[in-house]
């Protein structure tokens, strides 16, 4: 048995229960290049990180176990997408880490999941962030928030960023990272639609989309720079100039019921709104946080969308909560 060997805030709780958190993402500006060799597309994104968080807590077991709460689990009100075996990407976080560590996989896991699934949110990133950190808390690794970084980049794209937060300017697959000091919040209004979008699906949907010429080839990327220059202090109309995905385009392909909720949004009075990453969950930007309730209460009467959240950004990354 492995025993957290420095102190810390939320170490060795009740039962010796550790519990970090991590938040959802908005990808701000997301470019995407030509498919690379090894299957994946360059990217260059501006990930946000906004407060809406998944929570996992460990606890000291034998073997590894999992247990899933809310959004996306087996006993939740919307779809069941989130899979409560080892292909989990907790359950794969733990395994990695255990091996870079040379210690046993022994923990109980369990994940509260507030960011819904299949979203474009990159929850299945934070919850693997959020193990990864308490884990390394658990079992005393001593890992640094490096290692961290490459176990998750292994994991998923979005993973390191799911530990960084903040802002960042995200490169290669999304996994190369150089942080953006932005000087003010930003308010968001998320609209969850119903059901999940799979990432590798929409990104099919690009390929092909320019594979027969009714979208550029992605050799020639929109520059992020716009984006980074407005979220550091910018005015909300000049991030509402900037922001650009896309992956847009073929996700209103594949959903195109999602034309209406981008609609429903700047008719309510949002500054601009795009779809968040592979969506098909739609980030309506507003003024301030005053604005941001204002058009939450406002697009949850538009029976447009399955649940709509007020967030804002940037917060901090995967941590560990007391
Ligand atoms: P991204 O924005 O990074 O593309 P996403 O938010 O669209 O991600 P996720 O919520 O990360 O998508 O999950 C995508 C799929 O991954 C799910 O449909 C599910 O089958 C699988 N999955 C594995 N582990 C998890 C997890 N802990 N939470 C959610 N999904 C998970």
């Amino acid at each position: 048995m492995h025993h957290a060997t420095s102190g810390g805030p939320g170490r060795l709780a009740g039962n010796g229960a550790v519990v970090a958190r991590a938040p959802a993402k908005v990808n701000v500006h997301l470019g995407v290049g030509p498919l690379r060799p090894d299957g994946f597309h360059e990217l260059q994104t501006v990930f946000l990180a906004v407060s809406l968080f998944d929570t996992v807590t460990v606890r000291p077991a034998e073997g590894l176990s999992l247990a899933v709460r809310g959004e996306g689990s087996a006993a939740s009100n919307g779809p069941a997408s989130v899979p409560a075996d080892r292909r989990n990407l907790v359950w794969q976080a733990a395994e990695l880490l255990a091996r870079h560590a040379g210690v046993t996989a022994d923990a109980h896991l369990e994940v509260d999941k507030s960011i819904p699934a299949a979203a474009g949110l990159a929850g299945g990133s934070a919850d693997a962030a959020a193990t990864l950190v308490a884990l390394d808390a658990l079992w005393g690794t001593r890992a640094t928030r490096g290692d961290l970084a490459r176990l998750g980049a292994q994991l998923g794209s979005d993973v390191p960023f799911s530990l960084l937060g903040g802002v960042a300017l995200g490169t290669g697959r999304g996994e190369q990272l150089s942080p953006v000091l932005a000087r003010r919040r930003w308010d968001w209004v998320l609209g969850i639609a119903g059901e999940g979008l799979s990432t590798p699906t929409v990104y099919a949907e690009l390929d092909a989309l320019r594979a027969a010429g009714s979208l550029p080839d992605g050799a020639d990327l929109v520059s992020p720079e716009p984006v980074i220059a407005a979220l550091r202090s910018g005015p909300t109309e000049a991030l509402a100039a900037a922001l650009d995905n896309d992956l847009q385009a073929p996700a209103l392909r594949l959903r195109p019921e999602l034309r209406r909720a981008l609609q429903a949004a700047t008719d309510a009075g949002a500054p601009a709104a795009l779809v968040s990453g592979s969506g098909p969950t739609v980030a309506a930007l507003a003024a301030d946080e005053d604005d941001a309730d204002r058009l939450a209460a406002e697009l949850a009467g538009t029976g447009v969308f399955r649940d709509v959240r007020a967030v804002h950004g940037p917060v901090h990354g995967a941590r560990l909560v007391g």
